[in-house]
């Protein structure tokens, strides 16, 4: 695709049209709307055939890059294939319930979301889990609210939230929103957060430590039972942002390392597609001290049954309407269930190994800011390149791959971040890594030709800030 397909307004033609309605025989005195109201014709709408239409929407989404039509190893979410079978099980008929429905007649419903509920405590080593929270974001929100009526409970909230320099910019503004005051913690020359360092920080105003492991630079925190031990000793919680967990989910349990609260992010790991800004799931986990303070409701077996609790002692109340995004829940079981135990670990084996392929093919021609093991993805730098990150991500662009993230995380200069995924082959990891090195003999040979690329987009180099801030988001006359 080279071109952004014509505008549908331009194909217009007077008296063109896609379907003719009969007279209608409604009779005018009984229609709801008065006559005054309605409108006989719309001004400068297009005029169109059928296929003209269909040609146009269907060339406009060609446009969208996707897991679907070509590889896109984001680093930071996983955009990994999702099978399709989790697209099936999640629009069985049987499934689709109104959510004011009797529990009597949702029974299946609720046994999902319980059994769900089952697999992500083994996955995880938690002692319960509340599926409600809509996104990654609302699990760390919804979090740090039970860690504050835990900490409530016991005397005194605390004012500060601990946070990582490399952490997800969601991290501190979710700590934020619960009332914590964040610090920022450097971390070590290896990537990690250092255990002195951590102690240094400590006293008795620390609520928790919010920990993403592995961290966004794909390094494994190996101090994290240390630490753990040391936020313990100082009457403080470790959150666990789990959003990484395709690193190692069916090979290390958080509950064991010692973490207090854990969010995942169904719509990463767990088989849901995103990207598109559709529905997510943020669900968390807690040890078993905080299972109180867990938002509502709560969906439990009861003899031969399930049934709801909306109203709980100390839990925080509720944080979604409803269960949250059942359907979600529902790919999340299918995809649990379609891979079985050992393929659990198997992913997160697959997605190392992918990213560390990557790494071993790159490294020496790219910058590696920090020399630790990787696990999921891998971070280089534009460090002494004869041009930038963003070119290179723009580059890329013409060979019709998916940049990688760029510029994140903030503490490493002109970061590329890349996850490859469990899901790509040998094949596609090869085409990529060809690409890149294709690109970087660009870069040496003529970096202006690079810098000025993209070439074979629709648009190229966008003022982004102006597209942000001012989108145009509808066709007006004037504008054309
Ligand atoms: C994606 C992500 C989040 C936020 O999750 P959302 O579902 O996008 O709100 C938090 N932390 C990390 C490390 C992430 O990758």
């Amino acid at each position: 695709m080279n071109s952004l397909p014509e505008l549908i307004f331009n194909i217009s033609r007077e008296g063109k049209i896609g379907y003719s309605f009969s007279e209608c025989e409604f009779p005018e005195d009984l229609a709801v709307v008065d006559n005054d109201k309605k409108r006989n014709d719309i001004p400068d709408f297009p005029q169109v055939s059928e296929v003209e239409v269909v040609r146009h929407y269907t060339n406009l989404s060609h446009l969208n890059h996707s897991v679907d039509s070509g590889f896109y190893p984001l680093g930071s979410c996983t955009m990994k294939y999702n099978p399709k079978v989790n697209e099936r099980v999640a629009s069985f008929e049987g499934l689709q319930a109104h959510p004011y429905s009797p529990h009597n007649l949702v029974q299946g419903n609720l046994e999902i979301i319980t059994t769900l509920e089952d697999w992500l405590i083994k996955i995880t080593g938690m002692k319960a889990f509340t599926l409600a929270p809509a996104a990654g974001a609302h699990g760390e929100l919804t979090g740090m609210m039970v860690i504050r009526r835990y900490l409530e409970a016991h005397g005194n909230a605390r004012k500060v939230v601990l946070i990582p320099d490399s952490a997800h910019g969601t991290n501190p503004s979710s700590a934020h929103f619960a009332g914590y005051e964040v610090k920022e913690i450097p971390s070590n020359s290896d990537g990690i957060i250092d255990t002195d360092t951590l102690k240094e920080y400590l006293n008795e105003d620390v609520a928790a430590l919010m920990m993403t492991n592995p961290n966004t630079l794909g390094i494994f925190e190996k101090n994290i039972v240390e630490i753990a031990a040391a936020l313990h000793e100082n009457g403080s919680l470790l959150y666990m942002d789990g959003a990484n967990m395709n690193a190692f989910m069916g090979v290390v349990k958080p509950g064991d390392l010692g973490v207090d609260v854990i969010h995942l992010n169904l719509h990463k790991t767990f088989a849901t597609p995103h990207g598109g800004g559709g529905p997510g799931s943020g669900p968390i986990g807690v040890s078993e001290n905080i299972v109180e303070f867990l938002p509502v409701p709560l969906v439990h077996k009861s003899g031969n049954g399930f049934v709801v609790d909306y109203f709980t002692e100390g839990g925080i109340g509720r944080v979604k309407n409803f269960y949250g995004q059942f359907l979600v829940m529902v790919r999340a079981l299918a995809y649990l269930m379609t891979l079985g135990r050992e393929n659990i670990r198997k992913v997160a084996e697959d997605a190392v190994l992918n990213a560390n392929y990557i790494r071993k093919n790159l490294e020496g021609l790219l910058d590696l800011p920090y020399s630790a093991k990787t696990l999921h993805e891998v971070i280089f730098s534009d460090k002494d390149l004869p041009v930038k990150t963003l070119d290179i991500a723009k580059r890329l662009l013409d060979y019709g791959i998916h940049p990688f993230t760029i510029y994140f995380p903030l503490i490493v200069h002109g970061a590329m971040m890349i996850e490859p995924t469990e899901t790509e082959s040998k094949e596609t990891l090869d085409v990529f890594i060809d690409t890149m090195k294709k690109i970087l003999e660009e870069a040496r040979e003529k970096p202006e030709f690079v810098q000025g690329a993209p070439y074979n987009t629709p648009v190229s180099r966008l003022d982004e800030v102006q597209a942000a801030r001012n989108p145009t988001l509808k066709w007006e006359k004037e504008n054309v």
